[in-house]
């Protein structure tokens, strides 16, 4: 039986006010069924998220951290802030943060072994910019990506891939089921070789909204949905949820 993750990736948005009203609301809008349901709010959120799950389905999330336990990084946080936050899982290596703050492979990479170390599920994204896509690199750079960022795991029980396509994020456009059935085909493949016998989840993220995610979650190894935009509107990301579970009772 399939069974999708569906994470919420809530970026810079959402006061902690604002984060006590969207928890609420997805608290009562839906039962996450089968599912899995992740919600990543900022850093200053978190504690406020973390109290009003007591009781939830819906797991608790945080979109960076520092691979350090703790010491001279000024503005940054690390696994042990986040784990007494309640955090199960981390987004590493988000395009965002390759373009706007410069991460690398390797940097992420040490983040990536600092989570499991310490227990948290590593949430890793990879894709590929317009111009490699168009330049036929694709391939070449998921690759890349993937080695660099997984360089040293041996045990990949606990890491979940999220294959984002950099142009598909935040654009409205997400990419067509032939993209995304060659492209996780690929990267499934990628990690079998790698951890043989360990199903390593791929979420698809990029412009995944509450009209296309039935087509989307249908596409063989798509494993479920990390979500930006959509994710701040409780029926649309609850309404993602009941998608999910509809294909899930097929
Ligand atoms: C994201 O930022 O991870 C994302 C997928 O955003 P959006 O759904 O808004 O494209």
């Amino acid at each position: 039986m399939r069974k999708y993750i569906i994470a919420g990736n809530w970026k810079m948005n959402m006061t902690a006010s604002e984060t006590k009203k969207l928890t609420e609301e997805l608290n009562s809008a839906k039962k996450c069924g089968q599912q899995t349901v992740i919600i990543c709010p900022p850093f200053t959120s978190l504690a406020t998220a973390n109290d009003l799950l007591v009781g939830s389905a819906i797991r608790l999330g945080a979109q960076n951290c520092h691979f350090a336990p703790k010491g001279a990084f000024t503005g940054e946080i690390s696994i042990p802030m986040l784990q007494e936050c309640g955090c199960e899982y981390v987004i590493i290596g988000h395009s965002e943060r390759r373009q706007f703050f410069g991460e690398n492979n390797a940097f992420i990479n040490q983040k990536l072994m600092a989570l499991l170390e310490g227990g948290l599920s590593p949430i890793l994204c990879i894709g590929e910019t317009l111009d490699e896509r168009q330049n036929g690199k694709t391939k070449a750079v998921l690759e890349t990506q993937l080695a660099e960022c997984l360089k040293d795991v041996t045990e990949a029980k606990s890491i979940i891939i999220a294959y984002e396509p950099v142009w598909a994020i935040g654009t409205g456009v997400s990419a067509s089921t032939e993209q995304i059935t060659e492209t996780h085909y690929f990267i499934h493949s990628w990690l079998e070789k790698s951890f043989l016998n360990v199903a390593v989840p791929i979420l698809y993220g990029g412009s995944v909204n509450d009209n296309n995610a039935g087509e989307i979650l249908s596409i063989p190894h798509v494993d479920g949905a990390l979500i930006g935009g959509a994710s701040l509107v409780a029926e649309k990301f609850a309404s993602i949820i009941s998608t999910a579970e509809k294909l899930t009772d097929r």
